[in-house]
């Protein structure tokens, strides 16, 4: 593979704790690798638990003691503001940067940076938006919620959207007046402090964010165990999502989890043939197929189905895989050499489990880790390529007969992110989409995403949403306040007055302003009906 890049300088980057940059503890560090040149871009501390410990500290004392639990949505929605226009402002900067530690294309980085800024945009809009609610209730109260902070939260993220995963966490957590702690995956952590070197720059107070980067296994660990972290959001696999649940429940943490899937991308024969050719090959191929939603398993309805595969093989095979930074690129290298492995064992598997393997299954020769495009036709469901997350550019083709064939399919999987059906039929499309147990779905599309509407995951994809009014939500604690109206004792154990008999229901014309339980009912709703 040609790559053409400049040869950079090794970086080195700190971690960003309680409004300071510094190395670990230990001062160890690794190094952060371009995936399409296998060269050493930078170096990052290796932090370990005493690091993550400090970061909680940090955080745990802004929270508690520190002015931002002070400050007015107003206030917090400038700040979230004054991040997105500086990521606008670098996002030349900060999508090369995004290329060369974890190989997506140029262009891709570039939305993911405006899509970024967005996400803060978004998010200070709905800072000020929110409010909470007065309740109408059967007694002389005044009942009310209103909406506060969970207190310390914890973001981990993985290497597939750093920039943006890092926003989707931090922007509704900020927004709603936590403070966060991220810590962004390790093969793809740059960003992430660059992202720090705004908030220091904005001007938050010390400790409401901070940046750590270093192993899962105890940084991560760290943060999901501490009974000082009350929420924790993750992005990545399902065996450390179910991991950070079972740690996290040893204090009742709050979890959000988004974990990956196997989604059903369904072609209908009336479909319009080069929108949907279009959409299986961006659901896939698009991100290298290193992407949650991917549409990574493809049902074709059978009296389209020769038609559409070759077309969709004669495509695949024109994809200019190549250096990311280069414009004429169509897709860049999978993240790491352990991605490539995982990929390669899959074609393995497909092969053996004999699926027919039409285009694609080998690295490019010529050093990074690029794959070729991959295709397997006359897949079976049951086939572990058809049921795994495989996280690369391998596309499993399905034939199916019916409609109802078509949505047995797509619903037998353990996974339900994601889902898309091409059709021109309107009440079909609806009906397969009513049908599928997913949490994002979209008709003659695939892959958009917008801030404004919730992502997250039927069964084994998730617990929660991100983004929209939704995502703020998980951000959230709601509590009621009631406030009694009548200046008078509950009068429950006042000895010696008249009570009314419980249920006897006192008539309007009898019952004072404000009337309120002087009696020893069985329950207070309705009790008010009994008072004179
Ligand atoms: P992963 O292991 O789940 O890592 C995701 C994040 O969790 C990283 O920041 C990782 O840190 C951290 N982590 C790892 N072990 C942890 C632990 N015990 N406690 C707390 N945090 C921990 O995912 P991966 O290794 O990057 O990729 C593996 C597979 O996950 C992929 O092949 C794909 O199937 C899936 N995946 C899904 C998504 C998605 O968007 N849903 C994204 C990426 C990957 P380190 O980087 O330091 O290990
Ligand atoms: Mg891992």
């Amino acid at each position: 593979m040609a790559a053409v890049q400049n040869k950079t300088e090794v970086k080195h980057y700190q971690i960003y704790v309680d409004g300071g940059w510094s190395d670990a503890a230990d001062g160890v560090t690794y190094d952060v690798v371009d995936p399409s040149s296998e060269e050493v871009i930078a170096t990052v501390p290796r932090a370990g638990r005493a690091d993550a410990e400090r970061a909680v500290r940090a955080a745990r004392e802004a929270f508690d003691h520190g002015p931002w639990r002070q400050t007015s949505a107003v206030e917090r929605a400038d700040l979230l503001r004054m991040v997105a226009e500086k990521i606008r402002e670098r996002a030349e900067d900060l999508a090369r940067l995004e290329t060369r530690q974890m190989g997506k294309l140029f262009a891709d980085s570039l939305i993911d940076m405006n899509d970024a800024a967005h996400t803060f945009d978004y998010y200070a809009g709905l800072a000020v938006e929110q409010h909470g609610q007065t309740l109408e209730v059967p007694a002389a109260s005044m009942s009310m919620v209103v909406r506060e902070p969970i207190g310390v939260t914890a973001g981990i993220t993985p290497w597939n959207f750093p920039v943006l995963m890092a926003a989707w966490k931090l922007a509704p957590s900020l927004a709603a007046g936590n403070v966060m702690i991220l810590k962004p995956a390790s093969v793809s952590p740059l960003t992430s402090l660059e992202l720090a070197k705004i908030f220091d720059e904005v001007g938050l107070p010390k400790g409401v964010v901070q940046v750590i980067t270093g192993p899962g296994g105890e940084v991560g660990d760290y943060l999901a165990s501490s009974a000082d972290v009350d929420m924790v959001a993750f992005t990545g696999s399902v065996e450390v999502g179910k991991h950070i649940m079972r740690t996290g429940a040893d204090n009742v943490k709050k979890v959000g989890l988004e974990l990956g899937g196997k989604s059903p991308n369904i072609v209908f024969a009336d479909a319009d043939f080069e929108a949907a050719i279009d959409g299986a090959l961006i659901g896939i191929f698009a991100g290298a197929g290193e992407v949650c939603s991917a549409g990574s398993r493809l049902l074709v309805e059978r009296s389209l189905y020769d038609r559409f595969v070759g077309e969709l093989v004669s495509r695949a095979l024109a994809i200019k895989v190549g250096a990311p930074l280069d414009e004429s690129s169509e897709m860049g290298p999978l993240v790491s050499k352990q991605q490539l492995e995982t990929v390669q064992s899959y074609v393995e598997i497909g092969l053996k489990e004999g699926a027919n393997l039409v285009t694609g299954g080998h690295r490019i020769d010529g050093g990074g880790y690029f794959f070729e495009p991959t295709i397997f036709i006359d897949v079976d469901n049951d086939m572990r390529i058809a049921q795994e997350e495989i996280f690369g550019p391998v596309l499993v083709v399905i034939p199916f007969e019916t409609e109802a064939e078509a949505i047995r399919i797509a619903n037998d999987t353990i996974y339900g992110l994601a889902g898309a059906v091409w059709t021109k039929d309107v009440t079909r499309a609806l009906r397969v989409v009513k049908a599928l147990r997913a949490g994002i779905t979209w008709v003659n599309t695939y892959h958009p995403t917008y801030s404004e509407a919730p992502w997250g995951g039927y069964k084994q994809s998730g617990v929660g949403r991100e983004l929209g009014t939704f995502g703020l939500d998980e951000y959230q604690e709601v509590k009621q306040i009631n406030i009694d109206l009548t200046d008078e004792p509950l009068g429950v154990y006042q000895h010696g007055k008249e009570k009314p008999a419980p249920g006897k229901v006192v008539p309007l014309s009898e019952r004072r302003p404000f009337a309120r339980a002087e009696h020893a009912g069985e329950s207070w709703v309705g009790s008010c009906r009994n008072c004179r």
